[in-house]
């Protein structure tokens, strides 16, 4: 049987965000980062403000959803992602707190992943929030939940997050 293995790949969906410092210019970064170490960025959403989420006393969060092709796993994806957050100077504080740079996985593939305090994919929390869902729904909005099957397009229009999302 013929292998092609290396020829493979997924396609993550990832989303970016920072409230700390100058937030374009660490979304850019990120970004930049990403398509170095991960893997080909194939798409990125517009920047979305949001109002901080769980814990409010602090700046307005930006976020940006970004589509990459890669031959990594979702696990070698992951500590990359947390080492380019290390490398654009995340310091961890309190769970939801201020920061720098977040790189969250939040699709990969149609991959289901569980695995306790290391990684859940898809993002245990997407439905749940808009400022996930509006970037993701914008590059993504025919792509299927893999355990909802529902698109990011559905999911998002059905959101009650009161938190209010700015498209920039
Ligand atoms: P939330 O997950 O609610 O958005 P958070 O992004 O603030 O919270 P972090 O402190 O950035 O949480 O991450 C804590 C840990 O979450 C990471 O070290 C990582 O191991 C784990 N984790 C689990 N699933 C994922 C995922 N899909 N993407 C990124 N990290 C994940
Ligand atoms: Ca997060
Ligand atoms: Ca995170």
């Amino acid at each position: 049987m013929m292998l092609n293995q290396g020829l493979e790949y997924s396609t993550a969906y990832l989303l970016l965000g920072g409230n700390l410092g100058d937030r374009v210019a660490n979304l850019e970064k990120a970004i930049e980062l990403l398509n170095d170490k991960i893997g080909k960025v194939i798409a990125v959403s517009s920047l979305y403000e949001t109002a901080a989420w769980g814990k409010t006393d602090q700046p307005a969060f930006l976020n940006q959803a970004v589509a990459l092709q890669t031959n990594l796993s979702a696990l070698a994806v992951l500590d990359l992602a947390l080492s380019i957050e290390q490398e654009l100077g995340r310091v961890r504080k309190d769970k939801w707190g201020e920061r720098l740079i977040d790189i969250d996985i939040i699709l990969f593939g149609d991959q289901i992943i569980n695995i306790p305090d290391r990684l859940q994919v898809p993002h245990p929390h997407m439905k749940h929030r808009k400022f996930v869902m509006e970037p993701l729904a914008e590059i993504a909005p025919q792509v299927l939940h893999p355990v909802l099957g529902e698109t990011m397009l559905s999911i998002c229009r059905n959101i009650s997050d009161p938190l209010e999302v700015k498209k920039l």
